[in-house]
């Protein structure tokens, strides 16, 4: 990645004036030999700091790593910093060059509603949404994430009546639970929402949250009637929609989802590395938590 190579110059000082080093941009000719040693020092610096575990804030992240709008392409206003280009660390452990802030995205009215609008389209196009039947009666996702992409469905779906959405809360041991309550009934169609794909290990919780949650709901009915034989409670998933897919291998995406069909409202083409063979961190370049 020569880009961030190249740039790197650039990158340590702005980090090093973060961590509290002085340092002017306004450099004559002659202090090169002096700049090249602190450059040194500082890049040094950083690399010690990330050795002893230390992650930069994602909130601080600089405006120099801001890339362009790719939201934009679906119409949203071009103001808009949304996307970052860099070194982040994504919440799974792996590392990547280019991370969208789809917590803020979502905050900004006309990428909400093209979210919603692009989604909506993709399960009409996919035969789940029908003129007659709008497919699924109930949203689940992850809670916090998922939140914001099944309200702007929803929305672009003008609120259909009957339709629920529910989140699922991340548990201490990294699983999922569905807290909040939903209809009593066999094959409930589920349209699991999230807001980013990338291996899909959200999406597989999220469902086994909801599977939990309905044996849950049997065996105390079951203990209730004293053993009814029926199941009363279960889901059935008719699709999954996401905001962005980052999906790393388009192959391996669709292989990973040949029983449920996964839309997205964007594809985002990036790297994604595991610590271990990451270029960015053989180079040196500061990480960010996102
Ligand atoms: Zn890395």
């Amino acid at each position: 990645m020569p880009l961030y190579y190249t740039d790197y110059l650039k990158k340590t000082n702005t980090i090093a004036k973060m961590c509290g080093f002085g340092y002017s941009k306004y450099r004559s000719q002659s202090e090169d030999a002096m700049r090249r040693s602190t450059a040194k020092r500082e890049q040094k610096l950083i690399r010690d700091v990330e050795k002893a575990g230390a992650i930069f804030d994602g909130r601080k992240i600089p405006d120099y790593l801001r890339g362009s709008e790719i939201i934009n392409k679906n119409g949203a206003s071009p103001k808009t910093n949304v996307e970052y280009e860099g070194h982040f660390l994504l919440s799974r452990g792996d590392h990547t060059t280019k991370f969208v802030d789809m917590k803020l995205a979502m905050e900004i009215p006309s990428i909400e509603e093209n979210v919603g609008a692009i989604l909506r389209r993709r399960l009409e196009e996919n035969g789940i949404i029908t003129r007659r039947d709008i497919g699924f009666d109930l949203i689940v996702g992850p809670a916090r994430g998922a939140w914001p992409i099944g309200k702007a469905l929803l929305k672009a779906l003008r609120y259909p009546p009957g339709i629920k959405d529910v989140y699922a809360r991340r548990g201490v041991n990294g699983n999922f639970h569905l807290i909040y309550p939903y209809p009593d009934r066999r094959d409930i169609r589920t349209l699991i929402v999230d807001d980013v794909f990338t291996t899909g290990s959200s999406i597989q919780k999220t469902m086994l949250a909801c599977d939990e949650s309905a044996e849950e709901k049997n065996r105390a009915l079951r203990k209730r009637t004293k053993g009814v034989k029926e199941k009363p409670a279960s889901f059935y998933y008719v699709a999954g929609v996401v905001g962005i897919n980052r999906a790393p291998d388009w192959n391996k995406f669709l292989l990973n989802t040949i029983t449920l069909w996964i839309g997205h409202a964007l594809r985002l083409e990036t790297d994604i590395w595991t610590p271990d063979n990451c270029e960015l961190c053989r180079e040196g370049v500061p990480l960010y938590k996102v």
